[in-house]
């Protein structure tokens, strides 16, 4: 083997080296942020399933019910209350606990069924329509307002 050809041999061997080990890196570094996501989403289910008790109707709800039934009030035009509220009997929210009762049945039960991924992708999906139409809601009214509309 003459020098040059050696030489081409080196670079083109450490070359592979190099490009074998950024790869590598790469689909480290996308399999951790592929994880991260995953454990940003397993514990937001986990923090929409949060089991509260309400003191006034003594029925069980999940925070993401909780939520939905505000937003949905709100959209409404019949929120009174400017923080969650148990939405079976409208108590205050200073009337739910955070309650850490472990039933099996309370997993499907009507009064807060808990929601998995595809649930939870639903809920979020929900959530943001309901949003965006008060949002459209208030506009509207704001354009009303300014121009003089009753
Ligand atoms: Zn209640």
């Amino acid at each position: 083997m003459n020098p040059f050809a050696g030489f081409l041999f080196v670079l083109v061997f450490f070359g592979g080296v190099l490009g074998i080990v950024l790869s590598a890196s790469k689909i480290y570094e996308a399999v951790q942020e592929r994880k991260k996501e995953k454990w940003n989403l397993k514990n937001a289910i986990k923090a929409a399933n949060t089991l509260f008790k309400c003191d006034t109707c003594s029925k069980y709800s999940r925070a993401y019910q909780q939520i939905i039934k505000y937003y949905d009030s709100k959209l409404k035009g019949a929120l009174t209350k400017t923080e969650r509220f148990c939405p079976h009997c409208e108590a205050h929210r200073y009337n739910l606990h955070r309650s850490y009762d472990e039933y099996s049945w309370l997993e499907t039960h009507p009064d807060c069924p808990e929601i998995d991924k595809k649930g939870y992708l639903i809920y979020k999906d929900t959530l943001d329509k309901l949003k965006q139409s008060i949002k459209d809601i208030e506009e509207i009214k704001a354009f009303q307002k300014y121009n003089g509309f009753k």
